[in-house]
């Protein structure tokens, strides 16, 4: 079946005026040329250090921040095209999700306001139909009827990320992009806001761009998953063969980072050199040469293309040229 969400040649370019006089001198490459599609009901994940490009590409479907290039495609429809005011509307169907719960509720509003406000943005019911929804709301996503005339700084972390969903779930939207919904989170409140999304995704046949930095974290949501790099996609897959038959060197670092429940299994850890390099000054050739523990010559001279390979997978290195 058609996808339905489909991204092309994303690409968002930052010029830095530097130099003086106002000087454009430099082009920061944030995203240069994402592409992958999502099914319905599916969820892909992103993931990559931080400054990869993940949250901008999350922004950019929402056109918070608007693309250099690319197109959107959301149910057959490019969305690039649309104006502000029907981009507005085209919203109602795409939600977000955000790392920091706190820092996305606004201080002086209840609870209840809080999750109405999308209703009223989207002139949806009158207001008894929109607070008997906000109390439907809480109960969805594990909170109670009465917490809608409590205050966000009454909430625990995960409380406070449950409020988050509720309110992305008030338009009944059909994509949620949640950037790193559970980072900020301990880990044992991070599964159980795991398995909330994944109880909703089925309950709602919601669709989810799931953003985080840690390959594990997605493992257990994503149908397929997409490891950037400075800007790039470097590996995109079937979920469960990119854990099993990781491709990319960056990709195998990732994993080898996480910690492996069985002590059996003795993988070898690699550590990843250094820090992401700056969009601003990529690196030659692959823009992982100068962290890859198996870059060869042509690294540092020659690009790789993300390349499809027989089983399917996207790799973008020169090992499988
Ligand atoms: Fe490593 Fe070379 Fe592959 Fe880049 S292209 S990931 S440097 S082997
Ligand atoms: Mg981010």
């Amino acid at each position: 079946s058609e996808p339905l969400l489909k991204v092309e040649n994303l690409k968002k370019y930052y010029p830095i005026k530097s130099g003086g006089f106002g000087k454009v001198s430099e082009t920061v490459r944030a995203v240069d040329g994402v592409s992958f599609s999502i099914r319905e009901g599916e969820t892909l994940g992103i993931v990559g250090e931080s400054g990869c490009g993940k949250s901008t590409t999350g922004r950019m479907i929402m056109r918070l921040i608007e693309p250099t290039e690319g197109k959107i495609m959301f149910q057959g429809k490019n969305i690039m095209n649309l104006s502000k005011r029907d981009m507005r509307k085209a919203r109602k169907d795409i939600q977000m999700i955000f790392q920091d719960p706190f820092a996305s509720l606004n201080p002086r509003h209840t609870v209840g306001r809080i999750i109405e406000e999308p209703m009223i943005v989207h002139k949806m019911g009158n207001r008894k139909q929109r607070q008997k929804r906000v109390e439907e709301l809480l109960e969805l996503v594990g909170l109670s009827a009465y917490h809608a005339r409590r205050y966000p700084h009454q909430f625990s972390g995960g409380q406070r990320q449950r409020i988050g969903i509720a309110r992305a779930l008030a338009v009944q939207p059909k994509v949620i992009i949640a950037d790193e919904p559970v980072s900020a989170l301990d880990v044992s409140v991070q599964s159980q806001v795991l398995n909330l999304l994944k109880d909703l995704q089925k309950k709602f046949n919601l669709t989810f761009i799931f953003i985080a930095h840690d390959l594990s974290v997605v493992r257990h949501i994503s149908d397929s998953v997409g490891v950037m790099y400075l800007g790039k996609i470097v590996e995109l897959s079937e979920s469960e063969n990119l854990y099993n038959h990781p491709n990319h060197p960056y990709t195998k670092a990732l994993l080898s980072a996480v910690p492996v429940p069985d002590p059996e299994i003795k993988t070898k850890r690699i550590i990843l050199e250094g820090d992401v390099p700056s969009p601003a000054h990529p690196p030659s050739g692959c823009a992982f040469h100068d962290r890859c523990p198996v870059a060869m010559d042509i690294c540092s001279k020659e690009r790789p293309h993300l390349k499809t390979l027989e089983d399917g997978r996207m790799v973008s290195c020169h090992l499988f040229d």
